[in-house]
């Protein structure tokens, strides 16, 4: 395993983070159980194989995932680094640490190393987590205490907003963990930045949930020369900006955690020479990416909570990357997981309030529903 000094939070940190968002399930009478003795089995092969920065949150996996984590890190918790979120429900200073105290009572620990404001934007940060004797200062006190290690937030917005944060935010936040990939690279000017201010930097959707894992002559086109599989190309993509530090890959079983745990520690750099062809390719991928919907974000919020621009990057990943399968995998998690809390193209009423915003005058209703047909279950 490779490992860097994390920003300037004193951490040294392994290149990969282990994501506890995808630990393993089995369906039962209808509900999801999840399996608590594999989920175990799975942490510890991740810090076995040299993995010392665990990522969680107090919705992932109905619950349970912060519970699980605590227990599979029990006998090593002092040589580990554990990050976990706090939703930023309201600006009251006493829920958010109501909710500190279940996570800290879950993962069973007496402290937390990285503790996020979980995927804030500008307005989040602003209104709610600076107001007085709110979020921000609570988690200061929970700092002096000792029992925050360091002050972090996730990003969940438009990309120019996240260097307005970090404007603000100077001086006390300390890492970021925010969207970057073959895919996105929004998020690249605001990394910049935070790697001057000193923050550490963790990028998730690498390889998330096998979205890279799958193959895609797309994909394998981007790098031809040395690398064998996609989720190789998507690490060491990731790898070779000077600014991350960590890519988390959430993974939900043994030979995930070998196959990754083996390419973050025997990655090397891009070359010149494959660097040039990335860029090429990217290019054109762009291209016929932004035929179809940028990512401004300009066309919401939807009165209706229709994620447009979330919809319409799956909608490309099919179009344009020929990853239909992950496509309609991830379509079917809209309104079922934590990170897809929104309604899919059926639940839009033809208002048409969201084209009239649009810069690329997409007949978004249209598409949407072309979306839908093609990604929603019973496509074929
Ligand atoms: S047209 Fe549909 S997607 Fe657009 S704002 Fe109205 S309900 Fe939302
Ligand atoms: S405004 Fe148009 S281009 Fe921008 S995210 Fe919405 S649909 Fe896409």
């Amino acid at each position: 395993m490779q490992y860097v000094n994390f920003g300037n939070t004193g951490a040294k940190v392994s290149r990969l983070g282990m994501g506890c968002m995808r630990l393993p399930s089995i369906e039962k009478d209808g509900k999801t159980l999840f399996d608590e003795e594999k989920g175990i089995a799975i942490i510890q092969r991740a810090y076995e194989l040299g993995v010392n920065y665990f990522d969680t949150a107090p919705g992932y996996c109905d619950g349970v995932s912060e519970i699980i984590l605590g227990k599979a890190v029990k006998k090593f918790r002092k040589d580990i680094y554990i990050s976990t979120k706090n939703p930023i429900e309201n600006a009251s200073g006493d829920d958010f640490e109501k909710r500190f105290e279940k996570s800290l009572k879950k993962l069973d620990t007496d402290y937390i190393d990285f503790y996020h404001f979980w995927g804030i934007g500008l307005e989040t940060y602003k209104n709610t987590i600076c107001a007085k004797d709110g979020p921000l200062e609570r988690v200061k006190k929970l700092k002096e205490q000792g029992i925050v290690r360091h002050i972090s937030f996730s990003f969940h917005d438009k990309a120019e907003n996240l260097l307005e944060i970090l404007k603000q935010g100077e001086g006390v936040l300390e890492s970021l963990l925010c969207q970057y990939n073959l895919l996105d690279r929004s998020n690249e000017a605001g990394m910049m930045t935070a790697r001057k201010q000193g923050l550490g930097i963790v990028v998730m959707g690498p390889v998330g949930g096998g979205r890279l894992g799958q193959p895609s002559e797309t994909i394998s086109a981007l790098l031809p020369t040395k690398s064998k599989s996609s989720t190789e190309i998507a690490l060491r993509f990731v790898f070779s900006n000077p600014n991350v530090d960590i890519a988390l890959s959430g993974m939900g079983s043994i030979e995930m955690v070998e196959e990754n745990a083996a390419i973050a520690s025997n990655t090397q750099p891009l070359s010149d020479e494959e660097k040039l062809h990335l860029e090429e390719q990217t290019k054109e991928n762009e291209r016929l990416s932004g035929l179809y919907c940028t990512g401004c974000k300009y066309c919401m919020p939807c009165p209706q909570n229709v994620n447009i621009p979330e919809i319409f990057t799956l909608m490309n990943y099919h179009r344009v990357y020929k990853l239909t399968d992950y496509a309609r995998g991830e379509y079917a998690q809209i309104g079922k997981v934590d990170w897809r809390k929104y309604n899919n193209a059926a639940a839009c009423v033809d208002c048409g309030l969201c084209e009239q915003k649009c810069p690329q005058k997409l007949p978004i209703r249209e598409q949407l529903k072309e979306t839908h047909k093609t990604l929603s279950e019973n496509a074929g």
